[in-house]
C-alpha cells in the first residue's frame, strides 16, 4: 500500500500536482500550485465583490483588515497576498478563496460580541486557506466538472447565494468536510492565541452559530444540520485546544476588546439593504427601482446583487429569477427578448406584447438546455420600467413545467409599480445600543426598542441563549429603525 501511494505521488509530482501541505507538512495530491491558488483568488475576488457588494464603511474595513493581517502573519503562510473584506450581506457567514482572500458578512459581524470572536472567525477562514482546504475543494469541484469558481463557507447552508452556484456566476459554495471544519476551528484558535486574543473567542462564535442555526431552522431555511457538523459538536471538539492555549498566559493578559469592538458596530446596517431590494414574506420590493412582485407561496427567495432567485423548498427542477437585461435600450421589447434569450441559447415557442399592471412587457415561452444538458422550458417576461429592461423568468424541467406554469404566470402578473410614498418609507434597520435595566427581559428589551426583531433573535444577537436574562447594567446591541 505504502509503495503504491509513494509511486502515485511521484508520478503526480512529475506533472506538478503534488504539494506539501503547509499545515500538516505532509505531501498530498493537489491540482493547484500556490501560484495557481493566488491567481484563482485574484481572478475571483472582483466577482465576489461585485456579487456581494463591499460594505461602505472604510473605517470598519480597515479595522477588519488589521485584525485579519495580524492573524495571517501568525499563520504558516504569512506571505500570501492576504485581503480581508466586509461584504454587504445580511446573512450570517464568512468565506475564503484560495490564495488568501477572506470575506465576512456584516450579518456575522453584527452577531459577534468582541474582537476575540472576530479573531476566531477570521482565523478559521485563514485556516481553510493555510491547510489548503479551499484549494482542495476547488480541485474536487473542477475534477467533477461542475463550476468555474470556489468559495468556502463558515456556516454552509445559510448561504445567501446558493442559486448563484447554478448560474454562470463565480460564487460557488463548496462544502468542507467535518474534519476540515474541526481543523480550521483549531487553527483559528491557535492563530488568535498567538497574537494575544483570548482563544475562547472561537467557542463564543461557535455557540452563537449554533443558536442561529436553531432560529434559522424554524424559519424554514434548508436544514444544514442534516449534512454538516453541528456547531455544538464543534465547540466540544475545539474546547480542549482552547483550554491548552488559554493556559499559556495568565487570564488577565488575553485581549478580548469588547467595548472597542462594539463601538465599531454602532450604526451598522442590519438585515436587508433596501437600496438593493428587500424580501418581505413572499414579496420582493425594490424601493430604488420602484417595483414589487410576489414569488410563489412558500418559495425561498435569495436576493443576490445581480440576480434575485426563488426556489420551492423541496423541488429541485424549478426556479424563478429576476435580473436586469444589459444593453437593452432603444430596441422594441420583442427584439430585446429575442436577442437576450437567443444569446442564452433558448428557442422561442411563442409570445406576445402585453401590459402587466400598466407596465409594458413581452411575455414568451422558450425551450432550451441547462449547462449539464437537461431540457428545460422557460416562461419569461421582459419588462420595461423607466428605460431599463428587467427579465422575470420561471424555469423548469420539461416534465415539471406543466405544473409550474401557473405559479410562474401568477408571479409575472404580480409585477407592479411601487408608489413614491411607500418607497420613501422603506429604510434599513441599524444596530444601536442600550443598557440593561433592572428587571429587563429579552422580550421587554425587544418591545422597548421598537420590536424590529423577535426577542429570541435579540438574545442571539447578543451572544446569549433566548431563555437567559440579560445582565443588569450590561451594554447590549439593539436593532433600531434607520433614518
Ligand atoms: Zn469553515
Amino acid at each position: 500500500m505504502k509503495n503504491a501511494l509513494a509511486v502515485t505521488c511521484v508520478a503526480v509530482l512529475a506533472a506538478g500536482a503534488c504539494a506539501t501541505n503547509p499545515v500538516t507538512g505532509q505531501r498530498e495530491y493537489n491540482l493547484m500550485s500556490e501560484a495557481q491558488e493566488i491567481q484563482l483568488g485574484q481572478d475571483m475576488d472582483p466577482q465576489v465583490r461585485a456579487e456581494m457588494g463591499v460594505y461602505p464603511d472604510a473605517g470598519l474595513q480597515e479595522y477588519v483588515q488589521g485584525v485579519g493581517m495580524r492573524l495571517a502573519k501568525a499563520s504558516e503562510r504569512p506571505d500570501l497576498p492576504w485581503r480581508f473584506a466586509v461584504v454587504d450581506v445580511p446573512a450570517v457567514n464568512a468565506f475564503a478563496l484560495p490564495g488568501g482572500y477572506i470575506y465576512i458578512t456584516r450579518g456575522l459581524l453584527a452577531h459577534l460580541d468582541n474582537e476575540a470572536e472576530l479573531a476566531g472567525v477570521l482565523g478559521h477562514e485563514i485556516g481553510h486557506v493555510t491547510a489548503r482546504h479551499a484549494a482542495r475543494a476547488y480541485t474536487r469541484q473542477t475534477s467533477v466538472g461542475i463550476g468555474a469558481a470556489v468559495t468556502s463557507i463558515f456556516f454552509p447552508e445559510a448561504a445567501p447565494y446558493a442559486a448563484a452556484a447554478q448560474t454562470g456566476l463565480g460564487v460557488l459554495f463548496l462544502k468542507y468536510d467535518r474534519n476540515q471544519e474541526v481543523q480550521s476551528d483549531s487553527l483559528g484558535a491557535r492563530y488568535a492565541a498567538k497574537e494575544g486574543w483570548q482563544p475562547a473567542g472561537m467557542e463564543g462564535v461557535l455557540e452563537t452559530l449554533g443558536r442561529i442555526s436553531v432560529t434559522a431552522d424554524r424559519r424554514g431555511v434548508p436544514n444544514w444540520l442534516a449534512t454538516h457538523p453541528q456547531p455544538a459538536d464543534r465547540v466540544a471538539k475545539v474546547s480542549a485546544d482552547v483550554e491548552a492555549l488559554a493556559a499559556t498566559r495568565p487570564a488577565a493578559e488575553w485581549t478580548v476588546n469588547r467595548d472597542e469592538y462594539l463601538k465599531r458596530l454602532d450604526g451598522l446596517m442590519f438585515g436587508d439593504n433596501p437600496r438593493e431590494g428587500l424580501v418581505r414574506g413572499r414579496e420582493f420590493i425594490h424601493p430604488d427601482m420602484r417595483f414589487r412582485l410576489a414569488f410563489p407561496e412558500g418559495w425561498k427567495i435569495e436576493n443576490g446583487k445581480e440576480q434575485v432567485s426563488a426556489r420551492p423548498a423541496e423541488i429541485r427542477d424549478a426556479m424563478m429569477t429576476l435580473e436586469l437585461v444589459p444593453d437593452a435600450q432603444g430596441s422594441s421589447l420583442e427584439a430585446v427578448a429575442a436577442s437576450s434569450m437567443q444569446k442564452a441559447g433558448f428557442t422561442r415557442l411563442g409570445g406576445e406584447n402585453t401590459r402587466i399592471n400598466g407596465i409594458p412587457a413581452f411575455v414568451g415561452v422558450y425551450d432550451g438546455r441547462t449547462k449539464d444538458g437537461q431540457a428545460v422550458r422557460v416562461r419569461a417576461a421582459h419588462i420595461r420600467l423607466d428605460g431599463r429592461v428587467l427579465l422575470l423568468a420561471g424555469i423548469a424541467s420539461e416534465t415539471r413545467y406543466p405544473q409550474a406554469e401557473r405559479a410562474f404566470d401568477a408571479s409575472i402578473r404580480s409585477f407592479a409599480p411601487l408608489d413614491a410614498a411607500e418607497a420613501a418609507r422603506i429604510k434599513p434597520n441599524r444596530l444601536g445600543f442600550t443598557t440593561v435595566r433592572r428587571g429587563d427581559t429579552w422580550q421587554g428589551l425587544a418591545e422597548r426598542t421598537g420590536g424590529l426583531i423577535p426577542a429570541s433573535d435579540l438574545a442571539v444577537l447578543n451572544g446569549s441563549a433566548p431563555d437567559t436574562t440579560p445582565p443588569e447594567g450590561q451594554r447590549v446591541k439593539i436593532v433600531i429603525a434607520g433614518e
